[in-house]
């Protein structure tokens, strides 16, 4: 693999300084009750949607949605499996024309479950409590629009232009997405790459472990994300193109592409993802990040593409027996990482926790998701099995009853 950015203009890059304060304003925003979680086709998805128009708006952003406008309407059908009333959502698209052949997309989704959970809330009891997702995903809408700001404020002119994209219907399986890549906006044989955030808002004070996936999506990025990693933010790489959030649809599309994440948390997916949890400072360093790496790549031409493992899919196997934890896409941890675990089902009556690692179940070993869905199809609703998980750096063993 070779080098294909210089190291010595790299390091010339100046250090970029976003505005953490200007970012907790827009995530207090995005996450405020008013809001009621920002459920694809509901109304505080549109007052949302509204608030991010008017903001590329104010930066004099073209639009790039239908008609004129920064919305691009896609019809999906309500309900936790897609079998309840057509409805209607948007993404909200704006364009940085710097008159540039190749395009850089900058995305994040801005829908999440409502004030019921959308059938994906780790709640017992989700029923009229407001998911505000402050994190999920209130961080990477405040990240596009501050690096919409930044570009369209910084007096240069990039050798790429900028697509900034707001999506809708993420939580309900990457609907808005997978409808832009349908009908985009630009020619997609023009975009230079993809930057995905998505949970951008948590960075640990202790690990600052930032995790980057679809590393192995262009030979550029793992040498310069190497070339970034610094002890005040330390980049922890995925190859994968694929992963549970809005940058698959590019990469299927033979995009590089990279999704930022600042790592799962108890709050995930449930009520109490609140804007007084989120380290602004630590997603201003992220957004940083993000600023230095297209200043590298601006005097590069465009990237190349290549095609990565996929991950296997870990929703369509049916058992007789449930965990109810998240299991994690991200890191090769040797064992099996839990990014969420349910309130009252077996993994949390047990006292699995979020960051934890399975590493034994009963008497198998768990090295990774694959190992995982093997071995809850060996047990049966009543049993008691062992589990032995990692966490810190002691290994603990657990009791888990199906
Ligand atoms: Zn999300």
């Amino acid at each position: 693999m070779t080098c294909v950015f210089s190291v010595t203009h790299a390091q010339a890059v100046p250090q970029a300084q976003t505005d953490s304060v200007r970012v907790l304003n827009d995530i207090k925003w995005l996450a405020d009750d008013r809001n009621e979680g920002r459920a694809a086709g509901s109304e505080g998805e549109q007052n949302t949607a509204a608030f991010i128009s008017s903001a590329f708006k104010k930066l004099g952003l073209q639009p790039k949605g239908d008609k004129g406008t920064f919305q691009q309407k896609f019809s999906f059908n309500k309900g936790v499996h897609g079998e309840g009333k057509p409805a209607e959502s948007n993404n909200i698209i704006a364009f940085l024309d710097n008159k540039a052949v190749n395009t850089i997309i900058v995305g994040a989704h801005y829908d999440h479950l409502g004030n019921d959970g959308q059938g994906s809330s780790l709640d017992a009891n989700p029923e009229n409590k407001i998911h505000n997702g402050a994190d999920d995903n209130a961080s990477g809408v405040a990240g596009v629009l501050e690096l919409a700001r930044h570009y369209s404020t910084n007096k240069t002119r990039e050798n790429n232009n900028f697509l900034f994209i707001c999506f809708s219907g993420e939580e309900l399986g990457l609907l808005g997405s997978k409808y832009f890549t349908e009908h985009p906006a630009v020619e997609l044989e023009k975009v230079n790459y993809m930057i995905n955030m998505d949970m951008v808002g948590r960075l640990d004070r202790s690990t600052r472990n930032v995790f980057v996936t679809g590393t192995g999506t262009s030979p550029v990025w793992q040498p310069l994300l190497q070339h970034l990693s610094s002890p005040e933010l330390i980049i922890k790489m995925d190859s994968s193109g694929t992963g549970p959030s809005d940058h698959t649809s590019f990469y299927l599309k033979d995009i590089p592409v990279l999704h930022f994440f600042t790592g799962s948390h108890s709050d995930y997916h449930k009520p109490s993802d609140d804007w007084e949890k989120i380290n602004a400072s630590g997603e201003a360093k992220v957004l940083d990040l993000i600023i230095r790496l297209n200043s590298v790549l601006d005097s590069e031409p465009k990237l190349a593409f290549l095609k990565t493992r996929t991950k296997s899919s870990a929703g369509r196997a049916s058992f007789k027996v449930t965990l109810g934890i998240m299991p994690s896409y991200a890191g090769n941890e040797n064992g099996l990482k839990v990014d969420g675990v349910s309130d009252g089902r077996p993994g949390q009556k047990a006292g699995i926790q979020s960051g934890d690692i399975i590493i034994e179940m009963g008497t198998l070993k768990i090295s990774d998701i694959e190992d995982y869905m093997k071995a809850l199809g060996q047990f049966d609703k009543g049993q008691t099995i062992p589990v032995k998980v990692r966490r810190s750096n002691e290994v603990v063993t657990l009791s888990v009853t199906f």
